[in-house]
């Protein structure tokens, strides 16, 4: 049987993943990506971006497009909050990394997007994995809510066989019977990975715990069991957050979880 583009056996190294020459991951290079769950407004996601950029993240997410539960809840400020993560760009230097959910904003993403996140809830969209994937840049894989690892694995398939290698996995927890936590992290995920795969893999502590005090120890045990970057939420006012406020660190926790890092990211050979 063919081996997958995703297999260890077909491809040995660990995949590097570079914008233009820089490399973003892989090589023992962690990827530091922090910022709101949503970009709401200039004001917002300028002094966020400038706030985790001086503690250590190297690229600023921002959701514009949000894919909520409720069709109630805020929806994302969608092209306007793209073009506002394009001022946060200009102002910090951080590259921007950002959800698409439909086909139809492809030439949105291209304009303005260097790293494209595919969702939990859009992670068998099939038809939107090939899509993407015909931008060549980097796109970021998030587990579904009930995808085991297969299934995970079988998605970046459909990427990488439409000819873009730069998939980075997103372990962001999993639904189980526990409800102390909003998703189950499975940490097991990432050795599994790097056994059967030569794909980057990062963690999502955020939508994994689902509350302020378990980031920094999720976050220390993923760069422990071997993570290659961290995405968390980070917001100036967690409290009137338009979403997700209760797992949103403030600038100042996340700078006090990157200083915490810090010795295990050493530990572990890796540099941000
Ligand atoms: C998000 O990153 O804000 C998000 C919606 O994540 P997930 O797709 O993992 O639920
Ligand atoms: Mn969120």
């Amino acid at each position: 049987m063919k081996k997958e583009l995703f297999s260890r056996e077909n491809h040995k190294e660990d995949t590097i993943i570079k914008i233009g020459n820089e490399e973003i991951i892989g090589n023992n290079k962690i990827m530091m990506i922090a910022g709101p769950c949503s970009v709401e407004s200039e004001e917002q996601i300028i002094e966020i971006a400038k706030r985790v950029k001086e503690s250590g993240a190297n690229f600023l997410r921002g959701g514009a497009f949000k894919p909520r539960t409720s069709p109630y809840d805020f929806q994302g400020l969608k092209e306007e909050g793209l073009k506002l993560l394009t001022k946060a760009k200009e102002e910090t230097g951080l590259k921007i990394v950002s959800e698409i959910v439909s086909i139809e904003d492809i030439e949105l993403f291209d304009k303005y997007v260097d790293v494209i996140q595919i969702g939990a809830r859009n992670m068998q969209n099939f038809d939107l994995l090939k899509k993407v994937s015909k931008l060549n840049k980097p796109i970021i894989l998030k587990r579904g809510l009930c995808a085991t690892i297969k299934e995970w694995l079988m998605a970046a398939e459909y990427i990488l066989n439409e000819g873009n290698p730069n998939v980075i996995l997103c372990e962001r927890g999993i639904r189980t019977y526990e409800t102390a936590t909003r998703n189950t992290l499975d940490l097991s995920s990432i050795p599994v990975i790097k056994k059967l795969s030569h794909l980057p893999i990062i963690v999502d502590p955020s939508h994994a715990g689902g509350q302020k005090y378990l980031i920094e120890p999720l976050s220390k045990a993923a760069i422990a069991i071997g993570c290659d970057g961290l995405i968390i939420e980070v917001h100036n006012h967690p409290e009137k957050a338009l979403s997700d406020g209760e797992q949103s660190l403030t600038p100042t926790m996340y700078n006090d979880l990157c200083q915490n890092i810090k010795p295990l990211i050493n530990i572990m050979n890796k540099k941000i």
